[in-house]
């Protein structure tokens, strides 16, 4: 394998940081240093990256706004190449918008344009390319209802290539993306509807208001389980836990019921704590290490299967352990 040093990398990959502390870049606030730092304001910025990266055998990671990500104490040895573009372009109701673009600013100018059908955003962190993976959602509405097609960079063959909404394998936070590793996401179009301006503004500040009254405003990465879908219950389930019926929404059971059924809604190890507003949320209530988070994530998983059989999955995204 061919060695490469830092003043040999930046020359070139001139922009080239390193030693950035990543706690800096999630809305955790946690995580330790990144080996090397690359900002990609292009996509031909990304594309480089990712080559350099690959030539050098250098393991790499696509940052976007860093709110569904727990970095460890440790950082990440390799670059972390954080996902900068984000022109966008409207066009009657369609937004083509590059992948780094903060979700905040789309909703914001989906309301400008009278454009309904993302007001659900409202609120959650990050980019357009973080929710587009994860199939971001909220308030009954998710990412994949208005996205129409996606522009991905496939690591596999170095090209670019166009993923309609029906081939993106679209689920509850899942997506293609997800699945399988090989695609960066550059550009994504999304197809919204006329409406409006007076309701959609309604709507937005409806769920803004639901956001600041129910969810802590503490440093955190969202919701760190998935919910669960009411099919993987088992049989007897809400038989024996009856109390669950009241908090099924349409076809999910909420694991905050199931962590504050468990008595640890306020649970603190070191710094992190289990929220007591909203228990499936893991806060930073001081300098919390991500070692902290971790363990509070392994109790919890620990109670909710021995006491009602349920294997939690994270929906948080681990990067360095
Ligand atoms: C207070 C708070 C509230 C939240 N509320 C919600 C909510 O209601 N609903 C919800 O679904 N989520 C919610 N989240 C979680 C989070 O905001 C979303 O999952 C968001 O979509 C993540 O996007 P990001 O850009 O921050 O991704 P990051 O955290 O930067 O990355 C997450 C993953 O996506 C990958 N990724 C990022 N960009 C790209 C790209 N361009 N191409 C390929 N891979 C990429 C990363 O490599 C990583 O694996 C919340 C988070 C917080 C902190």
């Amino acid at each position: 394998m061919v060695k490469i040093n830092y003043q040999q990398l930046k020359k070139i990959l001139p922009g080239l940081r390193r030693n950035i502390l990543l706690k800096n870049y999630t809305t955790f606030r946690i995580g330790g240093p990144a080996r090397y730092f690359f900002k990609a304001e292009t996509k031909k910025d990304l594309i480089q990256a990712v080559k350099i990266a690959k030539r050098y055998n250098l393991p790499f990671f696509i940052l976007g706004g860093g709110s569904n990500l727990l970095v460890s104490d440790k950082g990440f040895k390799g670059i972390v190449i954080k996902i900068q573009l984000s022109d966008y372009r409207i066009k009657g109701s369609e937004i083509l918008t590059e992948a780094g673009t903060p979700l905040s600013l789309l909703v914001g100018k989906s309301i400008e344009k009278n454009l309904t059908g993302f007001e659900w955003a409202a609120g959650i962190p990050g980019t357009i390319g973080g929710a587009v993976r994860g199939n971001a959602g909220a308030f009954g509405g998710e990412t994949k209802d208005v996205v129409k097609e996606v522009e991905v960079f496939n690591l596999k063959n170095l090209k670019t290539e166009n993923i309609k909404n029906s081939d993106c394998q679209f689920g509850y936070r899942e997506s293609i993306f997800k699945k399988k590793r090989n695609f960066i996401i550059f550009s994504v179009v999304l197809k919204l509807e006329k409406n409006s301006k007076k309701k959609i503004k309604e709507t937005t500040k409806k769920y803004l208001i639901y956001r600041k009254e129910r969810h802590p405003q503490e440093p955190s990465a969202g919701s760190v389980f998935k919910n669960i879908g009411i099919d993987k219950l088992k049989r007897d389930f809400l038989k024996k836990f009856p109390k669950a019926k009241k908090v099924i929404k349409g076809k999910t059971l909420p694991v905050a019921f199931l962590i504050n059924q468990c008595q640890l809604a306020g649970k603190k190890i070191g710094k992190a704590q289990i929220s007591r507003d909203h228990p499936n949320f893991i806060i930073n209530i001081g300098d919390a290490q991500a070692e902290d988070v971790k363990k509070l994530i392994n109790l919890t998983k620990k109670k909710v299967k021995s006491k009602f059989g349920i294997i939690l999955k994270e929906e948080v995204y681990f990067l360095g352990f």
